[in-house]
């Protein structure tokens, strides 16, 4: 898989020398950018079999299938991985913080007040304050505001003054993710299990999670498309995850949440569309007035990941501090 995804990014290197200032070598960008990683796939020369192994692991990547998806935003990831596959494996799977841990750390650094299940309906600004109004009618209000919903979700809010022309078509079009992240607990397998598929299948990866004590696992499933697989069908979802399971194993329970169907995410992890990276990042990041946007559909680096949110947060939080200071 290593040798398949290091040649299908072969050019990674000199697209992306810093793949932390994404935009620095625009012309190279631009050069690829119109292209979708099934593009990419479909002019390689590897063999039929190969293009399959590669869809699958980069169509799990960025759930999605891959000719929705743009060729930098995987390539993005590979680069900041040290333009290494494994690394990139490494740096998606193998992790020791639960988010739950990273939000509480947050709360405890910051000390900030915390409302939960109250949306907020708009953000309105003047020249001195932004002010924000809730669904339920309350108001905020502030020298500055920073907006950290997601892309795919910020059309669900109304600004005033209204945003920036290539803001508002980056919304609109939103961001390709689309995919489906389901569990299962199994009986009937004690041995660690990794089954995969081309992104025409409803799953494209089924994976050992944890194998519990008495031999039964946990194990975890993608797939590129909420519509063709929706999560909250039990039947669907059980019908899918057999496929890929070896016989006999039984399926115990299954659980998922339908991110696509969320109104507050519209998605799983971000992964920009086909020239998206050229056209949207540097519109979406750029503030309005007193608003600032964060998260980490806006990230530099990360896109997608907890560290591209907290990457662009702390770049927010500059943002706000000098715009204060003046
Ligand atoms: C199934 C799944 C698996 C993932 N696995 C990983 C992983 O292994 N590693 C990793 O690094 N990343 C993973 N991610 C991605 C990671 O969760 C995101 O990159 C990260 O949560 C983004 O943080 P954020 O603050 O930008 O956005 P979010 O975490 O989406 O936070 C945005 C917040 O805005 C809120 N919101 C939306 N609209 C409104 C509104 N109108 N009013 C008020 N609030 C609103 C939302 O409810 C949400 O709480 C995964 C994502 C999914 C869906």
């Amino acid at each position: 898989m290593q040798e398949l995804i290091d040649r299908i990014f072969a050019d990674a290197r000199e697209t992306m020398p810093l793949p932390y200032q994404p935009l620095v070598f625009s012309d190279a960008i631009a050069a690829l950018d119109h292209l979708s990683v099934q593009d990419r796939i479909d002019d390689s020369d590897l063999s039929l079999e190969d293009r399959d192994l590669v869809n699958t692991l980069l169509s799990t990547s960025c759930s999605a299938p891959c000719f929705e998806v743009g060729l930098t935003a995987l390539m993005r990831e590979y680069a900041l991985a040290g333009w290494n596959f494994g690394l990139m494996l490494d740096a998606l799977g193998a992790f020791a913080l639960r988010t739950a841990d990273l939000v509480t750390a947050l709360v405890a650094d910051g000390n900030p007040e915390v409302r939960v299940a109250n949306p907020v309906a708009a953000v309105e600004q003047d020249d001195a304050r932004v002010r924000v109004t809730t669904r339920n009618g309350e108001q905020f209000t502030g020298l500055a505001a920073v907006v950290a919903v997601p892309l795919n979700a910020l059309s669900g809010m109304e600004f005033a003054p209204a945003l920036e022309t290539q803001k508002q078509s980056a919304m609109k079009q939103g961001q390709a993710s689309r995919g489906v992240k389901l569990w299962a607990h199994i009986r009937g397998e004690s041995e660690p299990i990794f089954s995969i598929a081309p992104d025409d299948q409803p799953i494209t990866a089924l994976v050992s999670g944890r194998i519990l004590d008495d031999g039964s696992q946990l194990v975890f499933a993608f797939g590129p498309d909420a519509h063709r697989l929706p999560p909250g069908d039990e039947q669907a979802v059980r019908r899918a995850m057999t496929d890929l399971l070896p016989p006999p194993v039984q399926i115990e329970a299954v659980a998922a949440h339908d991110w696509c169907a969320d109104e507050f995410s519209r998605g799983t992890w971000s992964a920009f569309r086909p020239g998206q990276l050229s056209s949207s990042l540097a519109a979406l990041q750029a503030p309005h007035g007193r608003m600032f946007f964060a998260g980490s559909d806006v990230a530099d680096g990360w896109n997608g990941f907890l560290d591209g949110a907290i990457e662009s947060g702390l770049t927010a939080a500059r943002s706000v501090s000098q715009m204060l200071a003046t």
